[in-house]
């Protein structure tokens, strides 16, 4: 989370450095349009998509309506395996815990599987802080922790990176003594390290896909195999699942899953899907002695019953970013937070108040709210999603909710603009003045009383005179 806290001015600083970099730009595009066309044909092989995805929106639905009982059943599952259960409501208290974990059972090293809810929380340095060091182990994940990055898509975290930038970090952070830039010996290199590390490690921490309350089981997806080595191979395993990720039943599981992996990737199943039902039992060859299953909330219950509360059906497949023409020209760390493209355009300025180092009505939740503003409102984002999130609809209604929050002067300019255009007369009338005063703006860049919005747009050059004078006066 090297980015936060958020401002207005690095978010638009961050923005200008992502389109002026040409590199980054293709990186992103080629990444998310091989995603794009897999998906398609994925879609196409299936008979009746749109079927698919009203049940799956059943499914989220269904879920939501009886949320409490539901992530109830999970945790006493979890609890009868002989798991551990953490109720954190913010990220501090999910952090203190996993914290205290590694202190208690004296852990100095811990592996972890791909996670955005750990990295929602910071985990890694409330880890650091207690003297236990913690390995990404998804292969794009551990790129950027060499890199000291963040991730820059939901599903492909190095999406930015090409392969001979991955082959400088790893020269440079990774003591990778023959540097080569083919992708099976980058590959065969990073698997050699985190081998040792996955054998050494006394703690493994994952994210969790699925938590399904049938059973008490969690569910992890990945397609390196790293999901299944930090959940078999360390002693400890503690999984933190965003509270909505939970489903009741294995049928929601399964139709869930397969929706999953084709909107993300094209595939028909992702390659590794592992699945912990508590601890270790007796006769068992491998799994943790201890498991604890953190159930993160951090925001998300304040949703229910809002107009926001749609977006707790978000399945993190990362569909909506490899559409977006906003996204693939700047990557994710413009986005300034954990979470980009459409979905994180709505969710960042939702979840803002509950990042580290923010707080209701602080500058950085008020700043969040400018991600919102960060789309063309084309509409393929909602119509990527594969649960039918109305992306579009709920950006709108952030930017309703930050306008109506906007200082005084800009709330006058556009009441005064609104009744300006509301006759036909004193429409054309300032259209008559604009045109004159143009000169003015150009000059300065931006207009009084709504200078937040003029600064980052170009205006448009008005004509001297307008269309109806010409028609008027016989020109046309
Ligand atoms: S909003 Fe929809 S398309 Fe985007 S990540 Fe979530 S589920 Fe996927």
């Amino acid at each position: 989370m090297a980015d936060w806290p958020l401002t207005t001015s690095t978010l638009r600083r961050r923005t200008a450095t992502a389109v002026a970099d040409p590199v980054l730009r293709s990186n992103v595009a080629n990444a998310v349009d091989r995603f794009r066309v897999a998906k398609s044909a994925a879609y196409d092989r299936l008979h009746e998509p749109d079927e698919l995805r009203r049940a799956l929106r059943g499914v989220r639905g269904d879920v939501l309506s009886r949320w409490d009982e539901v992530l109830g059943r999970l945790a006493d599952n979890v609890l009868a395996l002989g798991g551990h259960v953490c109720w954190a409501p913010d990220a501090a208290t999910a952090n203190a815990y996993v914290a205290d974990v590694a202190r208690r059972t004296g852990a100095r090293t811990a592996v972890k599987s791909k996670s955005m809810a750990t990295e929602e929380t910071g985990l890694n340095a409330a880890l650091a802080d207690v003297g236990c060091t913690v390995t990404e182990t998804d292969l794009g994940e551990w790129i950027i922790q060499l890199a000291d990055e963040h991730p820059s898509h939901i599903i492909i975290p190095a999406v930015h990176r090409n392969r001979h930038q991955i082959a400088d970090t790893f020269e440079a952070e990774a003591g990778m003594a023959e540097r080569t830039t083919e992708p099976d010996e980058l590959t065969a290199f990073a698997r050699g390290e985190l081998r040792r590390r996955f054998l050494k490690a006394d703690l493994g921490i994952t994210g969790v896909n699925l938590g399904v309350a049938e059973t008490g089981s969690v569910v992890l997806v990945t397609n390196e195999g790293n999901g299944r080595m930090v959940t078999t191979a360390p002693r400890v395993h503690v999984a933190v699942m965003g509270a909505e990720r939970v489903v009741d039943t294995w049928d929601q599981a399964d139709l869930l899953l397969g929706l999953l992996s084709k909107s993300a990737t094209g595939q028909t199943l992702t390659s590794y899907t592992s699945i912990t039902t508590g601890p270790r039992r007796e006769g068992e060859a491998d799994g943790p002695d201890e498991f604890h299953l953190v159930i993160l909330d951090n925001g998300r219950s304040d949703l229910l019953g809002t107009e926001f509360a749609e977006m707790l059906n978000c399945i993190r497949c990362g569909a909506c970013l490899n559409v977006c023409p906003v996204y693939r020209q700047t990557g994710g760390h413009a986005y300034g937070w954990v979470y980009s493209g459409p979905m994180g355009a709505v969710l960042t300025p939702l979840l803002a108040a509950e990042a580290p180092g923010s707080g209701h009505g602080s500058a950085t939740a008020r700043h969040a709210h400018e991600v919102a503003n960060a789309s063309t409102l084309c509409g393929a984002c909602m119509e990527a999603c594969p649960v039918e999130i109305p992306l579009q609809d709920l950006l709108l209604g952030l930017r309703r909710r930050k306008a109506a929050e906007a200082p005084r002067s800009e709330r006058v300019a556009w009441s005064a603009w609104a009744s300006a255009w509301s006759t036909p007369t004193r429409y054309r009338r300032t259209l008559a003045a604009a045109a004159r005063g143009q000169g003015l703006a150009a000059r300065l860049g931006w207009l009084p009383g709504v200078r937040q919005w003029t600064e980052g747009r170009a205006l448009p050059d008005l004509p001297r005179r307008t269309f109806t004078e010409h028609w008027e006066a016989g020109d046309v």
